[in-house]
């Protein structure tokens, strides 16, 4: 009975969106004014406890409270809450052949205006109830939707003595981590988080659900996912392979000693659980604050790294004085030989292909914060013109890096690009293969888009 009932509200609003024309889709699919109106009314009808509209707590606790950065708040028509890959199955088939924008959110950190959120035009598929969270059997596997943040993962894995390959703060969304690849402590070991993927469960833009894994009849899509963003699938379960919890065969290595040996200013050196030490490092990244993240890379090289630092404050420290409530910083994140080797022996090939010849790298990222939207355009041209001077900079000195890392990029940096070309032609074969009309890249908004580059 529901299912007729819903097909034939398809019907009807296919027939009224397309003019009468309802014929099965035969190219790319584009979107049509005013349909996230009748894809709203269908999902509520249809999943009335998952389906939320503006006015109710659950409605702002999902387009406000779930963002890291106050740049992506947005009003979009309707928030839809599902509770498994098969409520998802539906929504995607209710906004393909409505023919509505939507966009999708997991720990809601990608600080991208417009990459996470979407305004009333559309549909927001949120990702808080894709809760599935058990440890295998054995114990070498966890399952994790995307519902979680990572330190809801190591939390989990903590009395077992185990953890996972993710995020470094607390709150970062599990999902959008692993689907640009994931930095981790534990990278130099086992390399991007989502080499330590083993599975991942998926709505493909067709409905149908799918598991992909290195040796199935989807070992491809598995490829693509590692590092390709969301063009080719929406992903409800990651099962992610766990390591142990602290192997190092002393408390006190002596590679640290020429930090311990310092003169301490103040002194936060501790052996503690991971879980423990992200929950503190949390609250160094409050949500809420206007955020903006770029990125570029460089061979490791004194010369270099000086430069980089130097040109950055320097010019933060002359033209953004005025800026009320700002933070300036750039993080140079290490990625040695090991990071590169170890996750290509742990998981296979990955679509960054990054360059192992040439590491140790530094990966930076520039993150500027500050508190109102009147400084969004001066901020923003800055953080522009100076990542633009520092890849000057490093091109100079001839230790440019070349690779540019999709989670922490701004907004127009030519991500996939930066990924060696056969790769980027073989994710745009991927992309083709799952999703021939487009969804993921027209329906679905925001995110880098293989198609694009
Ligand atoms: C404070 C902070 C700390 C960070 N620390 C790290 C770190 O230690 N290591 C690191 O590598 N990166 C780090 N990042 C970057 C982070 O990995 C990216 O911002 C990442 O996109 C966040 O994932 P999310 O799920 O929270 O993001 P979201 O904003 O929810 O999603 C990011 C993108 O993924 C897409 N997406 C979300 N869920 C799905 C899904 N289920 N299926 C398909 N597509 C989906 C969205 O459409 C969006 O385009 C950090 C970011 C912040 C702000």
């Amino acid at each position: 009975m529901g299912r007729v009932f819903l097909l034939a509200a398809w019907l009807l609003a296919c027939a009224v969106l397309h003019h009468g024309a309802c014929a099965a889709a035969t190219g790319p699919v584009s979107a049509i004014a005013g349909s996230q109106k009748i894809a709203c009314k269908l999902l509520s009808l249809t999943h009335p406890d998952h389906t939320f509209f503006e006015g109710s707590d659950n409605y702002k606790y999902e387009t406000q409270t779930q963002y890291w950065s106050s740049t992506a708040y947005n009003t979009p028509a309707c928030v839809f809450v599902p509770q498994n890959a098969q409520q998802l199955s539906f929504a995607v088939t209710t906004l393909t052949l409505t023919s509505t924008k939507f966009a999708v959110r997991s720990g809601g950190h990608m600080p991208v205006q417009g990459y996470n959120s979407i305004g009333s035009s559309g549909v927001l598929l949120s990702n808080s109830n894709l809760s599935t969270l058990a440890l295998s059997h054995d114990h070498a596997t966890v399952s994790v939707g995307p519902a979680y943040r990572w330190r809801d993962v190591y939390s989990y894995l903590q009395p077992y003595n185990l953890t996972a390959v993710g995020g470094r703060v607390g709150h970062v969304g599990v999902a959008g981590l692993l689907l640009g690849g994931g930095i981790s402590f534990h990278s130099s070991q086992y390399g991007f988080a989502a080499d330590n993927v083993v599975a991942y469960e998926a709505v493909l833009s067709s409905g149908l659900i799918v598991v992909a894994k290195a040796d199935n009849a989807y070992s491809d899509l598995y490829w693509a996912l590692k590092g390709g963003g969301n063009s080719f699938a929406i992903v409800t379960r990651f099962d992610l392979r766990t390591v142990p919890f602290y192997d190092s065969l002393t408390n006190s290595p002596t590679v640290f000693e020429n930090f311990t040996s310092l003169k301490t200013v103040a002194d936060q050196y501790a052996f503690g659980a991971l879980a423990t030490y992200i929950s503190a490092v949390d609250a160094l990244q409050p949500n809420g604050l206007r955020q903006d993240f770029r990125v570029a890379s460089f061979m490791v090289n004194r010369e270099g790294l000086s430069t980089v630092h130097d040109t950055f404050f320097g010019d933060a420290n002359s033209q953004l004085a005025d800026i009320a409530g700002l933070t300036a910083s750039i993080t140079f994140q290490p990625v040695t030989k090991g990071f590169i080797e170890n996750g290509r022996s742990r998981g296979g090939s990955n679509p960054q292909g990054v360059d192992a010849n040439n590491a140790p790298y530094f990966w930076i990222v520039q993150n500027l914060s500050w508190q109102n939207a009147g400084d969004d355009d001066t901020v923003r041209a800055f953080a522009k013109a100076t990542i633009a001077k520092i890849e000057g900079t490093i091109t100079s000195h001839g230790v440019a890096g070349g690779y540019l890392y999709m989670n922490d990029a701004g907004d127009g940096q030519p991500v996939f690009q930066s990924y060696p070309s056969a790769n980027l032609r073989r994710l745009k074969d991927i992309r083709t293969k799952y999703d021939p009309f487009r969804i993921y890249t027209n329906l679905l908004v925001g995110g880098w888009k293989v198609l694009d580059a």
